[in-house]
């Protein structure tokens, strides 16, 4: 099981296991959110053991697409898509950003060019620098980043 949560931790779901793979998305809002999406339906789905609270997110959507994306009202972090007909239609696709403990280094990162711009931000051009910042989490949140 692999719990997820944002920043904040207002908004919160948990997943049966680790995703196998991640979509990067280069169209105009998902190249702007930073997300990597992993998905409950579809080619090796996620299953969804617990859905987070809806009050907490505030849906953002346009044009004609029938996909709201969730951000967190506290913190702002994008956590999930839904369809906007939420009566029918169940939580589709999360943010493995939000995932909590994840080793991402064996999580697989497939890019779908769907802005057309041929290129994306994802990409292993050169090794990875090491932080300087500490990893603090809020407040009382040290389990969510694992640190206790
Ligand atoms: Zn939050």
């Amino acid at each position: 099981m692999i719990k997820s949560a944002c920043h904040c931790g207002a908004v919160r779901f948990e997943v049966a296991a680790a995703p196998k793979w991640v979509l990067d998305c280069s169209c105009t809002v998902c190249r702007r959110y930073g997300g990597l999406w992993t998905y409950c339906r579809g080619e090796d789905p996620m299953t969804l053991l617990s859905e987070p609270d809806p009050a907490a997110t505030v849906v953002y959507s346009w044009l004609d697409h029938e996909i709201g994306m969730h951000h967190c009202r506290t913190c702002g972090c994008v956590t999930h898509l839904q369809a906007l007909d939420h009566e029918t239609q169940p939580i589709f696709g999360l943010n493995a950003r939000m995932m909590i403990g994840l080793d991402g280094a064996n999580i697989t990162i497939r890019r779908i060019d769907n802005g057309h711009l041929g290129w994306f931000w994802t990409r292993p051009d050169l090794p990875i620098i090491p932080g300087h910042h500490p990893n603090t989490p809020p407040p009382g949140r040290e389990e969510d980043w694992g640190l206790s």
